[in-house]
């Protein structure tokens, strides 16, 4: 049987963010939002009130503009990780999520350079990737087809959205009963295959995600 679980990434964004909350709520669903810092410094209530609903917080760097995998500038992708983990605050979850920003959804060596995984292992991060990524922001009205195409391709599936004003998330409820309707069940809990570092120690090989490594 599916089981899908939920994350949110690049907001927190006014009305979206609020929006995807409420249907949320309707539907009696938990899910992790990854925040960008830059946007926390104007929208950090829309994180609280998320956390306060139970949801879960978790870094998705300050800027991403550049994947941290590209960054060669000395100190650069860990303060893109520590700016936004400071802006987060106590809203973060004890495992203290971190999502790589992917540059399309790709999962490769660019998420992540060596002083960001270094950083993050340091830290005591928990890295959360993703198996499901139908393009949301690329194609508002059509995404739902894909993402229900995916989550019932494997057992279990960690699908990245996007709060973010394309739209997309109009078709969020509509695409959680269709979900439901033909047997998914949702949990906020990530699949441990999409979880390749827990509380800053590596649990699965990171090197296809570190530019540098191994190549
Ligand atoms: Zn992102």
């Amino acid at each position: 049987m599916a089981t899908i679980t939920l994350s949110f990434d690049n907001g927190p964004e006014p009305d979206v963010t609020l929006r995807v909350l409420d249907t949320l709520r309707r539907h009696e669903l938990k899910a992790t939002f990854f925040v960008l810092g830059r946007k926390l410094i104007e929208h950090r209530d829309l994180a609280v009130r998320a956390h306060v609903e139970g949801h879960w917080i978790g870094n998705h760097t300050f800027h991403h503009e550049v994947p941290l995998g590209l960054m060669t500038e000395a100190g650069a992708a860990s303060s893109e990780i520590a700016r936004t983990e400071a802006l987060i605050g106590d809203l973060a979850h004890e495992r203290r999520f971190f999502r790589p920003y992917g540059g399309g959804g790709v999962l490769s060596k660019s998420l992540l350079n060596r002083e960001s995984r270094d950083h993050l292992a340091q830290h005591g991060y928990t890295i959360v990737l993703w198996n499901a990524i139908p393009e949301d922001w690329r194609d508002p009205e059509g995404w739902m087809a894909r993402a229900l195409e995916q989550c019932f391709a494997q057992d279990e599936t960690l699908i990245v959205l996007h709060d973010l004003p394309t739209g997309a998330m109009d078709h969020l409820d509509r695409f959680i009963g269709s979900a439901r309707d033909r047997g998914a069940s949702f949990r906020q809990e990530f699949p441990a295959s999409c979880v390749p570092m827990i509380r800053g120690e590596i649990v699965a090989p990171l090197e296809p995600y570190v530019s540098g490594e191994g190549d």
